[in-house]
């Protein structure tokens, strides 16, 4: 027997009672951020729940997490806290119980229409890390920037390889981005130029958003890494090609990726994912044993991205590809990410990379898809090699339940001319 809610939620909703992802939002203009969780076309005010002693279980009765601004707080408290939150809701939600579906007035404050409020980020980030952990992203940019001998460089089989992105310019979804002004090099022995990208891509990532965190110098075991994770969200992490292939030798990229990432605004949390975990690839050569999981997993989310091309009203899918075909796991990221030593704090994003599969439809982003703006992508009556100005590009990911849906909602995001 399928888990209903006395919230009305329609079979193809990303939101039944299954899911509950976290975001924070506000009700009206102008009032309080405060965190939430999506059912159905409502958004459950969390801080509302908290208020009326419905969180009674002994991690949250006394806590304020839920009357903050942002989720650091209740990410940072850790499993117990989650599991509780998520049976407290999910009994609070069911079409048997009474206490919120029979008290109108609580129901009105408690539950707010989605269409109501304002979406923000649902953590303060305060470090993002972009890691390349797709097995056929890493060889098709091999081939497309080094050539077929070795596309992918044999430290990729051992290392999940990363860099350091930049925090402050992570913007929740329907955020406009601006393209961006750098420097790219044509190719031979033309001086670099100066100016709007001309190269401009997207790239379907998930990232991974950091609970509890680790003490300097106490890196987490990797089978312990899954209790530092609070859940996922949709990433597009921007990408001005142009500007990536002339700046990243030999520091990595900087510009061509700093000037803005988009994230989906509702976490859904890794116990909502458990249903759709699937094993991971089997890793060939073995990892170190630091990177050896006991159980080494992915979830089976369907991912999807559009694009709705400039001045025009329907949106083309240009791609559609599934985060089970992640060679690293997040977990092997996180374990490697502080095996260092380097700490992590809640509400930090892990980037997983572009998620590309096999197949040339399953491709993650624009500069694999047209291989580099060689064969151009068409999109009803237009085509494209890279983004253009008034593109809009839309994620959306879910899993399919039987009888319902996980899902993650839409990571979009409009490209808005370079300032003259
Ligand atoms: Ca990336």
């Amino acid at each position: 027997m399928v888990l209903k809610s006395f919230v009305e939620v329609q079979p193809d909703s990303h939101f039944p009672i299954q899911n509950l992802p976290y975001g924070v939002f506000r009700p009206a203009p102008g009032s309080e951020p405060r965190p939430g969780v999506a059912i159905g076309e409502y958004v459950l005010d969390l801080s509302v729940v908290a208020s009326a002693g419905l969180f009674d279980g002994p991690v949250l009765k006394n806590s304020d997490c839920f009357n903050q601004v942002n989720l650091n707080k209740f990410v940072g408290l850790g499993r117990p806290a989650w599991k509780e939150a998520r049976v407290t809701l999910q009994k609070l939600l069911s079409a048997t119980e009474p206490t919120l579906r029979d008290n109108p007035s609580l129901r009105q404050k408690a539950l707010v229409p989605v269409v109501q409020v304002q979406m923000l980020l649902p953590v303060v980030i305060g470090d993002y890390t972009d890691f390349f952990a797709s097995m056929h992203h890493a060889k098709n940019c091999g081939l497309i920037f080094r050539g077929p001998e070795n596309p992918i460089n044999p430290n990729w089989f051992h290392i999940p390889i990363a860099y350091h992105g930049r925090a402050s310019s992570i913007v929740i979804s329907g955020t406009d981005i601006i393209r961006p002004r750098g420097q790219g090099h044509p190719p031979g022995n033309s001086p670099p130029y100066f100016g709007p990208s001309r190269k401009l891509d997207f790239e379907m990532e998930m990232a991974a958003v950091v609970g509890p965190g680790n003490e300097l110098g106490k890196p987490v075991d990797v089978n312990e890494a899954a209790d530092h994770i609070f859940g996922l969200v949709l990433m597009n992490d921007w990408s001005a090609r142009d500007i990536q292939a002339w700046e990243y030798v030999p520091l990595g990229p900087f510009l061509g990726k700093s000037f803005g990432t988009t994230i989906s605004p509702w976490i859904v949390t890794l116990d909502a994912l458990e249903p759709f975990a699937s094993d991971a690839p089997k890793k060939n050569p073995p990892p170190l044993p630091y990177l050896a999981e006991k159980i080494s997993k992915n979830y089976d989310i369907s991912l999807q991205v559009s694009i709705k091309p400039a001045g025009e009203e329907d949106r083309c899918i240009v791609t559609r590809s599934n985060f089970k075909h992640l060679y690293w796991t997040i977990t092997q990221q996180l374990a490697h990410h502080t095996i260092n030593g380097c700490n992590l704090r809640p509400g930090d994003l892990l980037g997983t990379g572009t998620i590309s599969g096999p197949e040339p439809e399953s491709y993650g982003c624009l500069l694999e898809l047209t291989w580099n703006g060689q064969k151009p992508l068409s999109l009803g009556g237009s085509t494209r090699k890279f983004l253009e100005d008034g593109d809009e590009v839309i994620f959306t990911g879910c899993c399919k339940g039987d009888g319902y849906l996980v899902g993650f909602g839409t990571c979009s995001g409009k490209i808005l001319p370079s300032p003259s």
